[in-house]
This record gives C-alpha cells, sequence and structure tokens, in this order.
C-alpha cells in the first residue's frame, strides 16, 4: 500500500513522503499528515526477536512507502550505531511500579537524537530521489536542544550545511558548551544578541524570502528544516514505542496482544503524537497521557476543549517543555475533525488571530484515548527525590514531569494497566535542577562538578556527552544582532 501526505489546511494536493520531508512545512502553512495510518504488518511474536533497527524498518517502511528496503535500511543503520552508548539504543528500566522508556542514550543525550539522527539520512536520500541538485542548507533556531542534536545528526554529511542560530543568553553554560564545540566541516553555530523568539522569527523570515531563495538557488543551495514539525522526524519516532511494547513481551512483562498506557512530557506535542499514531496502527495502547509542566495549555484543552495560548510563559526547570503554542497538537485536531481541513484551518486561524480555539463536543468525545496533567515545580522535584529514594534510580526534571503525572492518575483512576513513561533526558543534561532536586548544596559549583557529584551519588557513569565537551575546544564563536541573521547566512555560504 502506497501511503501519500497532503496538508492538515486544505491543499488537497498529495506528496510522496520523501517530497513531504523535502518540504517540511505545506505551502498554505498546513503539516504533512498520511492520508491514511498504516497497520502495522509484523505479529508481535516476530517483533519482540527483533533489534531496534529491525524495529526500525518494519515500523518505517509502512510509512515512507517511496524509499527502497536498501535506502530505508541505508538510512537506519547509519543513524543507529555507535553514536549511542547501548546497542538496546531505546532501553528499558523497571523503577517505582512502571518501565522507564529511556530515550537519552544518543549523541547529545536527549530524545531528540531518536529523530534527528536519521533526519539527515532521509533528508539526503529524499534529496537524491526528487533530483535535487542543490545542497541542502538546514536552518535551525534553538533554544538549547534541537540545534545540537540537528548539528549532531547533520556533522559531515554529504551534500549538506546546517546553521544554528542560538539566544546567546538564553541557554544553560552545558547547553552553549555542547553547540560552540560542535565539530563538522559543515557546522556553524551563531549566537544571537535576541532571545528565542527573535531567532525563530528572523529564521521563518528567510525560509519565505524569495530573493533569497533565488539567491541561494544561483548557488546551489537550498533551505530545509530540521524542525519537529517535519514528517521525517514523526515517524523515526513512533518505532520505540513499538520497540518498548515488544521488549516487554520478550521480557515477559506483559502478553502479546495486552494494553499499556504510555505517558509522555510533553512541549510540542510531537512525541506523544508519535505514540498515538503506534496506537492507530495497531499497537495495544490503553491511554496516552499527556503531562505537563506549569505551561499546561494542554492540561486545559484535554478538561475544556478550549485551547488558550493567552497567558504568560512561564520558565521552569523543564525548559524543553516551556511552550504555549504545540505545532504538532494541530495533526491532532485534524484526525479529530475527521480529515476535514477546511475545519482544521478555521481553528488554527483563530488561534493566530485571537490567541485561542474550541473544539466541537463531536471532536472532544475523540479524545477519550488521552488523559491530561501536570506538575507544578515542586511537584517535579519532589518525585525525583522521592523516585531516587524509594529505587535509587536518577531522571531528570522532564522525565519527572511525566513520573510525576504518572501518579496522580493513578489516584485519579486505580487504573493498574503497565505503564512506560517516556524517559527524554539524561539527568546529566540538567544537573543543577537534578541536584538541587536532591538537595544537594549547589553553591558556586559549575556544572561540571555538580555532574561529577551526580555521579558519585548514583554510580551512573558520566555519560560520553559531558566527559567530551568538558575539554573540548571552542570552534565557534559568531555572534551577530537578529536583524543580520540573513548577512550572516550569506556570509557563511559564501554569497555577496
Ligand atoms: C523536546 C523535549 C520534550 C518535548 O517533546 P515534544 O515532542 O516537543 O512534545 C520533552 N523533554 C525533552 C528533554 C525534550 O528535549
Amino acid at each position: 500500500m502506497q501511503v501519500l501526505y497532503k496538508s492538515t489546511r486544505g491543499k488537497e494536493e498529495t506528496v510522496t513522503a520523501s517530497m513531504a520531508i523535502l518540504k517540511g512545512l505545506s505551502e498554505d502553512g498546513g503539516l504533512f499528515v498520511p492520508t491514511e495510518i498504516p497497520k502495522l504488518d509484523v505479529p508481535m511474536d516476530e517483533l519482540a526477536k527483533m533489534s531496534y533497527q529491525e524495529t526500525a524498518y518494519e515500523v518505517m517502511k509502512c510509512f515512507l512507502t517511496d524509499f527502497t528496503e536498501e535506502e530505508l535500511k541505508n538510512c537506519i543503520n547509519n543513524a543507529y550505531d555507535e553514536k549511542f552508548d547501548t546497542k538496546e539504543i531505546a532501553p528499558l528500566h523497571e523503577a517505582d511500579g512502571a518501565y522507564f522508556l529511556e530515550l537519552y542514550h544518543g549523541a547529545t543525550i536527549a530524545f531528540k537524537d531518536m529523530a534527528l539522527s536519521i533526519l539527515p539520512h532521509l533528508m539526503t536520500t529524499a534529496a537524491k530521489k526528487n533530483q535535487v541538485k542543490n545542497e541542502i542548507v538546514i536552518l535551525t533556531a534553538t533554544s538549547g536542544d534541537t540545534g545540537k542534536a540537528a548539528m549532531a545528526g547533520f556533522a559531515d554529511v554529504p551534500g549538506t550545511k546546517i546553521i544554528v542560530f542560538y539566544p546567546k543568553h538564553g541557554v544553560s553554560p552545558i547547553q552553549e558548551k555542547q553547540m560552540v564545540t560542535q565539530k563538522g566541516n559543515n557546522t556553524y553555530v551563531v549566537g544571537i544578541t535576541g532571545n528565542f523568539d527573535d531567532a525563530q522569527t528572523a529564521v521563518k523570515k528567510m525560509f519565505n524570502d524569495k530573493e533569497l531563495e533565488a539567491e541561494l538557488d544561483a548557488a546551489g543551495y537550498q533551505f530545509s528544516s530540521a524542525n519537529s514539525i517535519n514528517i521525517g522526524r514523526l515517524v523515526p519516532q513512533i518505532v520505540y514505542y513499538v520497540y518498548a511494547y515488544a521488549s516487554l513481551v520478550r521480557q515477559g512483562k506483559i502478553k502479546d496482544g495486552q494494553e499499556i498506557n504510555v505517558v509522555v512530557p510533553t512541549g510540542n506535542f510531537g512525541n506523544i503524537l508519535a505514540a498515538y499514531y503506534a496506537k492507530q496502527m495497531g499497537l495495544p495502547v490503553h491511554k496516552l497521557i499527556c503531562a505537563s509542566n506549569d505551561n499546561k495549555v494542554l492540561y486545559d484543552f484535554f478538561r475544556t476543549g478550549t485551547y488558550d495560548r493567552k497567558r504568560d510563559f512561564i520558565l521552569t526547570t523543564s525548559p524543553s517543555m516551556d511552550i504555549l503554542i504545540s505545532s504538532n497538537l494541530e495533526r491532532l485536531i485534524y484526525r479529530i475533525a475527521g480529515g476535514d481541513a477546511k475545519k482544521c484551518a478555521e481553528l488554527m486561524q483563530s488561534l493566530t488571530a485571537g490567541g485561542e480555539y474550541t473544539i466541537t463536543e463531536d471532536m472532544k468525545a475523540q479524545l477519550a484515548d488521552f488523559y491530561g496533567n501536570y506538575c507544578t515545580e515542586d511537584e517535579t522535584a519532589k518525585t525525583i527525590a522521592e523516585i531516587f529514594k524509594d529505587s535509587h534510580y536518577v531522571i531528570d526534571t522532564h522525565t519527572a514531569v511525566a513520573a510525576g503525572v504518572y501518579d496522580k492518575y493513578v489516584k485519579d483512576t486505580n487504573d493498574t494497566t503497565p505503564t512506560v513513561i517516556a524517559s527524554t533526558a539524561s539527568p546529566y543534561k540538567f544537573t543543577r535542577s537534578v541536584m538541587e532536586a536532591l538537595g544537594a548544596d549547589t553553591d558556586g559549583k559549575d556544572d561540571f562538578a555538580l555532574a561529577d557529584e551526580l555521579s558519585a551519588l548514583s554510580g551512573v557513569k558520566l555519560p560520553q556527552a559531558v566527559e567530551t565537551i568538558r575539554t573540548a575546544p571552542v570552534l565557534h564563536n559568531r555572534v551577530v544582532d537578529a536583524p543580520d541573521m540573513p548577512k550572516a547566512v550569506k556570509d557563511i555560504l559564501g554569497i555577496r
């Protein structure tokens, strides 16, 4: 069966998977969605015997139907290799009555690696398939995690360059060090004197600048995006839910066909949407538990049916979930509107213009698969401390939001379904907040010293990712004002 992709906002034309990956976003501003969600066509007892890479092939081939077997297997084998510090790629850790699915064993120790280590290969393969002659230039604005993971993925991938803009004074010391020490002849990191929104706005403007596009084309370049709205990031994320389920069957923790719950610490709604797609493919999932921090737009949405971004943006200790516009929710809205792109476009228009929208009762009834809740800062820190005390297992702040919400869910429902919690970052990426939650004295200590303390306390070896940047030389020191970003891009590409 061939799966094609169309926009959530009305453009009727369908494109192949490889074109959807190259384009990133539809021209009408909508996101690409598969015209139909394919079914998993391998029996679970077979999946239970497969490696991560083999599972990835069985899942991804259902969605990326215009890739050949050889192309897809090449992409998978180039992505999920020694860059990950465990052969299992995404291991499960049983603690505190749940299974933590550790998605942070890749190069940048956060779950973004799961998709961004394969996206460059999918993109260059897609470019070849569609006779794109230009070199692809990935432009990314980052608030910390995505930029580094995207660079790690695209570094030295032939036919690509990547330029990352980050707020010079808006990221953590470890995050900045991770970025400015990035190796690779095709990677460029630029600090900007504005905030993340300034960077993001300027990048979007460059994507829509026809004059710049023509200048780039003449020089043999074209822009593309590694943002989480790219379908090439969503599809690889479905894999680990299938793999987690198959691992539980293999380990005898559940029986084939038995339902599980999935808890996901959520920001842009990409990760949990992948779990939802896995369920639509036929994976036995009971509830999709959506965990938010104090920026609890999604919790309010699941409760009331109204999505309202008109509120203060709260800075929390789980910064990758500090977000008020969850872009990927649009794909769920489209689905619960029964594929009515006009309705979906209307709601998104209302969000842009008035800052909110309300779904119909009919649509709301289709959200029964989801449960939403949130954790305050206090609850998040307490969860880290409690799980460490009870199970001697250290989790990061984002994962703690999910674990705390899971506790609330169990109290609310008494549901005893086996549950997988998506563990989205290594505690070493947010060492200071984790050590503070564990009651350590952090005053006057830098993040590397705290990482050593965490290692001594937990007995978990310092990840190579932290060890490497501790002494790595700074390779990037470009800083510009936000309005000068296009000039910086042209400089980098040698366009005058
Ligand atoms: C990006 C990120 C999230 C949020 O994932 P979404 O797909 O945006 O919902 C959660 N935790 C960490 C550590 C992240 O980097």
